[in-house]
């Protein structure tokens, strides 16, 4: 048994939905699908708590819309009428739930990460409800459960809960044994859980991946397959490198870190608990379902170079906080991030030297951070600077801290093209050199390394 994650590219109005039916009904048969909420649903599910405060009139309407969105699907794919009926009823019971939790929100005037969390799992839960509607009206024998009826247990974190394995291990084997093998297909809404109490927690964005390779584990799967409607993972995003392949593949480690980058191809703490089991995760294409994909394991084939990868990130901000004698003063590290992560703010990296440090942030965070920084009393640094014109470059690969010369095949690779090099930071991981270059060199300088290591040197400039 294979437990297989479809996302929500994948489940992007009827023609598309229609497909990964077809594929489901084909190759799904005795495997648990865990499934993303339709493409776009839960971001109009979160921007629309803020509409529902501040005007209670809107609500009907946007569970209208929800109606509307998933019924276009069951019109086109549930017959015969009769079932089209009992999906409609279904679908209207959630979309009344939901819409008194919206209700709820604008009465108590007050978005609370419980009710966002609350909120947000709909998404998940009316894809999980349609798919299982259209494949019973196929007359395949296909069921669903919810997180809460199955005992998918978390630590209760709302927005970035981590799950229970001991504990959902042993309530999926009781509950939902029976319900797997042979010709069954069993449907779970991904992205949620709930805590020991009984509160409604989401993975965070994204989230989906990691309910799958929880329910992989707890299920003791065979693999963990990521039905996309990409490829894979690439050597290069092929937007800005056309010369990019497909990686065959990859280890955890160098999964983990190339997931942090703007390819979005896997929540990042996917890997987490199958690496713990040793499990196997694979990315398939739905668009090409036979092609080979990308396969993540623990013995992952070393290239000669060693380089797997040349990702990016655009999504960044150096806060520069400049003191004197940092590596001698005990405690200003810890102070200043203290401060930037008590205010909410994911510091993606520190780079300290002794007259500064250098926080890596998302670029929505930056004036936040620099805000609390302000607020410090007594101040323990001499002046802010803010760097946003800056990108961050990341060379993944096994083994890339042990092997000589790789940076320094890099930097003549980027320097040849007259890219400067504004800060380089070899991470604590073994399979990840980073650094960051300006906004503008950020296309010549991934070409630049992708060539060196990939193919024939060659030289982008922008103008
Ligand atoms: N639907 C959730 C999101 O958009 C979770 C997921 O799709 O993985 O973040
Ligand atoms: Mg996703």
């Amino acid at each position: 048994m294979r437990v297989i994650k479809v996302g929500g590219g994948c489940l992007n109005g009827k023609k598309t939905i229609e497909s990964i039916v077809d594929l489901i009904a084909c190759r799904g048969k005795g495997h648990v699908f865990v499934l993303s909420a339709l493409h776009g649903i839960t971001d109009f599910l979160i921007t629309s708590l803020q509409t529902a405060l501040v005007d209670e009139t809107q609500i009907p309407l946007i569970t209208g819309k929800l109606k509307t969105r998933h019924l276009l699907v069951a019109r086109h794919l549930i017959q015969p009428k009769q079932n089209l009926k009992e999906y409609t009823r279904e679908l209207e019971k959630s979309l009344g739930k939901l819409e008194r939790l919206y209700y709820g929100l604008n009465f108590t005037r007050a978005i609370t990460p419980r009710l966002t969390d609350v909120i947000s799992s709909y998404g998940e839960r009316l894809s999980a409800q349609l798919l299982t509607a259209i494949l019973r009206s196929r007359g395949l024998s296909a069921t669903c459960r919810m997180p809460h009826e199955i005992g998918l247990i978390t630590d209760g974190k709302y927005g970035d809960a981590t799950a229970d394995l001991t504990k959902t291990s042993r309530h999926f084997k009781t509950h939902l044994s029976p319900l797997i093998g042979g010709d069954k297909i069993l449907f779970l809404p991904g992205f949620f859980g709930t805590s020991e109490e009984g509160e409604i927690t989401t993975f965070g964005r994204g989230g989906s991946d990691y309910s799958a390779a929880v329910a992989a584990v707890a299920l003791d799967a065979e693999r963990l397959d990521i039905w996309k409607d990409t490829e894979g993972f690439m050597s290069a995003d092929p937007r800005l490198v056309p010369e990019a392949r497909l990686i065959p593949v990859l280890s955890y480690e160098e999964a983990a870190e190339l997931a942090y980058f703007g390819a979005k191809i896997l929540h990042p703490r996917t890997v987490e608990p199958a690496r713990r089991r040793k499990m196997n995760i694979a990315i398939k294409n739905t668009l090409a379902p036979d092609a080979e994909g990308s396969l993540i394991t623990s013995r992952s084939a070393r290239p000669k170079h060693v380089i797997k990868s040349v990702a990016y990130d655009t999504d960044i901000g150096i806060l520069k906080v400049h003191a004197s004698g940092v590596g001698a003063r005990p405690g200003i590290l810890g102070e200043v991030a203290t401060c930037v992560a008590d205010s909410g703010i994911n510091i993606k990296s520190v780079v300290t030297s002794q007259t500064c440090i250098s926080l890596l942030l998302a670029q929505k965070d930056m004036e936040k951070a620099r805000q609390a920084l302000m607020g410090i009393r007594p101040r323990p640094f001499r002046k802010l600077d803010r760097l946003t014109d800056v990108a961050l470059i990341g060379i993944v690969g096994d083994g890339i801290q042990h092997r000589d010369g790789i940076a320094a095949r890099c930097f003549t690779a980027v320097a040849n093209c007259r890219v400067n090099v504004e800060m380089i930071s070899f991470g604590p991981s073994r399979a990840a050199l980073y650094f960051l270059v300006k906004k503008k060199d950020l296309e010549s300088g991934v070409n630049a390394i992708h060539s060196t290591f990939f193919s024939t040197p060659r030289c982008r400039r922008q103008g």
